[in-house]
Parts: structure tokens; C-alpha cells; sequence
């Protein structure tokens, strides 16, 4: 399946294979919670199946395909990051030499997924460098990554770039008011900054209401009806990349709004407007503590910091 956002990626590639022309190394990108990962499988199962529709589309019936459903295809090989750890490490794209040299078991393509692409650490961005230097016949290396600029330049001067584009918000909202949601579609989406499959798991999990109550406490932190303290002593077992992700949309509405005649429905309750050169100071903060959330600082404390950044206000 493709999404319609996703179509015209998808029909560059098809004319693209269709004139012999299709890259031995292909670095997709897109941002998180827009489909990519479809996409991907997508073109996964059609490189691999040995007689594809006429859009290319894997046919699901070939012996190939019924293969790799089963989730055993000698042609194709997966390096993805695993759950415990924050880096594709040397030894995983080791294995690759070997795979990318022995004798394919059908007529159709060889194909190497690796993902997320950014998390190859430096050792295995070099030993990978190899492979993408030296192409071999009817094989793809497909990279997925949310975050094209965390990569080598090598790497990326080795690989056909595609660039999945991120719905907009007509597309987004007209996807999502066809699935079925407890909440609105629209609301959904805001939660989600305009991220349309993002929205959808949201709408399956408890993030919904968890997002509004932080967002009630954080409006009570600002009017000060609550404590710092108390506030982080309460969500101190959450995501803080998910705490910081919300605030972060937050602070952008509010930016939005100072110099937007559109009302836009705010999620915080707030009664009064902030400068707007404070409510950039404080975007940017919001940010760098998300570049040091993954670190395993005391929860508490960082919330409270979190919080403070919002006091200055
Ligand atoms: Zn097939």
C-alpha cells in the first residue's frame, strides 16, 4: 500500500525501474509518523517478488513473495536497531559481505533494509561505506531515516536520495476522517503536529488523555495553582521525550498565535500573552533539553528544569 501523500515518490521510482535506472543504494527519507515505514515495505515486497504488477506493486502470489511472507527469504536481509540499544553497531553490517555475495535463490531483486540509518555508529557507517562502493547485480540497499543530516556525507553521495514528502493538512485530515477514531480527527492531528499514522496510534493508546491532564498541570504550573515540584513529582514516569514533544507544539501554537489573526484552539489555559522573543528562547530550550532526554538523568529533577524553563516566561 501507498499513501496518496506517498503516490508521487512511488511513481518516480516506478519510471525510474521501469528504464533500467533504479539506484544499487537508496536513502528514503521522511518524518516520523507519515507512513514511511508502508512505503518501504511496500518497495521491499516489490523488488523481491519475481513477477510484480503493472504499478509494481509486489502480485503476494509468486513464490518469492509467499517467501518472504513467511518471513524467510534467503534474498533479502534486514539491519535494524535492536530494542535494547541506541546504535547499529560493525558487527551487524559484517554479516552483509557475506549475503551480498553468495548466489541469489530468485530471479528477483537481493535487497538490504537498514534502519533507522542515523544509528549507525561511525564503524558501521565506514564498513557499510564498502558495500556502497561496490555494487552488485540486481541488489538494492535501501536506508530509512527520519534524520537525513545526522548522516555521513560518504554515505549520502553513495545513494540515490528520496525524500517522502509529509502530507499536508487537507491530505492528513481527509486519511484520518476515513479510519475510525474515539477522537476527533482534527484534534487528533494537532497532537500529532500534522503527522498522520503519528495521530492514528495516538488516538489507540492512552497519550491522548495524558496529554491533555499534563496539559492542564502545566497551565496550573503558569497560573500557579500548582507547584513545580508537585507537577513533576507526577509525570516523572513518563516519556520525557514525549513531555518535551507536546510542550515543544505548545510553545509553537502560542508562537502561532501572537501574530496570527486565526484563532487557533489553544491546549493550554492560559490567560495571558508572552513576548514573542521569550516564547523562541524557550522553544529553544525545550529542544536542547530533548537532545539530552535519552540520557538517564534523575526524571525528577529534569521535569523540574523542564518546568522552570517556563517561569521565565
Ligand atoms: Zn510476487
Amino acid at each position: 500500500m501507498i499513501y496518496s501523500w506517498h503516490q508521487p515518490a512511488w511513481d518516480q521510482l516506478v519510471a525510474t525501474r521501469s528504464s533500467n535506472h533504479l539506484a544499487h543504494a537508496l536513502l528514503i527519507s521522511g518524518q516520523s509518523g507519515t507512513g514511511k515505514h508502508t512505503f518501504v515495505t511496500t518497495l521491499v515486497n516489490s523488488l523481491l517478488c519475481e513477477s510484480p504488477c503493472e504499478d509494481l506493486h509486489a502480485c503476494g502470489q509468486c513464490k518469492s513473495c509467499k517467501t518472504h511472507q513467511a518471513g524467510a527469504h534467503p534474498d533479502y536481509q534486514d539491519i535494524i536497531l535492536a530494542p535494547d540499544k541506541t546504535q547499529i553497531v560493525v558487527d551487524q553490517i559484517r554479516s552483509l559481505n557475506s549475503f551480498l555475495h553468495k548466489s541469489r535463490s530468485y530471479k528477483a531483486y537481493r535487497v538490504v533494509f537498514i534502519s533507522p540509518a542515523e544509528t549507525l555508529n561511525i564503524n558501521a557507517a565506514n564498513s557499510l561505506l564498502k558495500s556502497l562502493e561496490e555494487p552488485v547485480e540486481n541488489t538494492v540497499i535501501i536506508l530509512l531515516t527520519s534524520q537525513p543530516s545526522s548522516l555521513l556525507a560518504t554515505i549520502k553521495s553513495r545513494c540515490q536520495q528520496i525524500h517522502l514528502a509529509t502530507p499536508t493538512k487537507k491530505q492528513s485530515l481527509k486519511w484520518l476522517s476515513q479510519q475510525t477514531t474515539k477522537h476527533t480527527p482534527s484534534d487528533l492531528l494537532e497532537m500529532a503536529g500534522g503527522r498522520p499514522i503519528a495521530a492514528l496510534s495516538l488516538d489507540e493508546s492512552s497519550q491522548f488523555e495524558n496529554r491533555q491532564e499534563f496539559a492542564n498541570d502545566l497551565s496550573d504550573v503558569l497560573e500557579k495553582n500548582k507547584t513545580i515540584i508537585e507537577v513533576s513529582k507526577k509525570w516523572q514516569s513518563l516519556s520525557k521525550q514525549i513531555l518535551l514533544d507536546w510542550q515543544i507544539t505548545w510553545v509553537q501554537q502560542l508562537i502561532r498565535q501572537s501574530f496570527s489573526s486565526q484563532s487557533i484552539k489553544p491546549s493550554l489555559r492560559i490567560n495571558r500573552t508572552y513576548p514573542i522573543n521569550k516564547l523562541w528562547i524557550l522553544h529553544d530550550e525545550l529542544i536542547k533539553l530533548k537532545a539530552i532526554a535519552h540520557t538517564s538523568l534523575n526524571a525528577q529533577l529534569f521535569l523540574e528544569n523542564m518546568l522552570l524553563s517556563w517561569s521565565k516566561l
